[in-house]
Formats: C-alpha cells, sequence, structure tokens
C-alpha cells in the first residue's frame, strides 16, 4: 500500500502521510466529510469535497504528528506544516 495519499479539496491539495498517522482521529473529528480512518487505523482523504478550505487546514492543525500536509494549488505555496 502506498505511504501516502494525495486528494485535491477545492484550493487546497491535502495529503495524509501514512506512515506518520498514529490513528489519533482528530482530522476526522473537525473535517469528518474529508478524513476517515480506514481498517488499518490511518486516514485516507474522502473523494467528496464537503469540506471548507478553512475546515480542512484546520484538521491538518489539529493532527498531533503532523501527518496531514495542505498545500495551495494556486500558488504551490505549503500552507501547512509551516
Ligand atoms: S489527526 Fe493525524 S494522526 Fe490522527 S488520524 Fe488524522 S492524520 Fe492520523
Amino acid at each position: 500500500m502506498a505511504d501516502k495519499q494525495i486528494q485535491k479539496k477545492g484550493r487546497y491539495t491535502v495529503t495524509v502521510i501514512r506512515d506518520k498517522c498514529i490513528g489519533a482521529a482528530s482530522c476526522v473529528a473537525i473535517s469528518p466529510m474529508t478524513f476517515k480512518l480506514d481498517s488499518e487505523t490511518k486516514a485516507i482523504v474522502l473523494a467528496q469535497k464537503l469540506d471548507s478550505d478553512d475546515n480542512m487546514l484546520l484538521a491538518a492543525q489539529s493532527c498531533p504528528t503532523a501527518a496531514i500536509v495542505v498545500t495551495d494549488d494556486e500558488t504551490g505555496e505549503q500552507i501547512w506544516p509551516k
């Protein structure tokens, strides 16, 4: 299985680095329409675009291991982690 998963969402691209994910699920609690835990208790990114960019950024910032990387599609800038 791939060690990370990338999914485009609105203006941001959200990446979950599986090796860093410890299944804490705070991302799921904040953005349940974007993140979900799979059968290995690792976060995956759902196909829908139902959470806002700001909401997904909050979810990424809540991750205790910084396993979620957010980049801005327009500028190419990595928004999180800084
Ligand atoms: S908050 Fe981080 S460690 Fe917890 S499930 Fe989400 S990506 Fe994994």
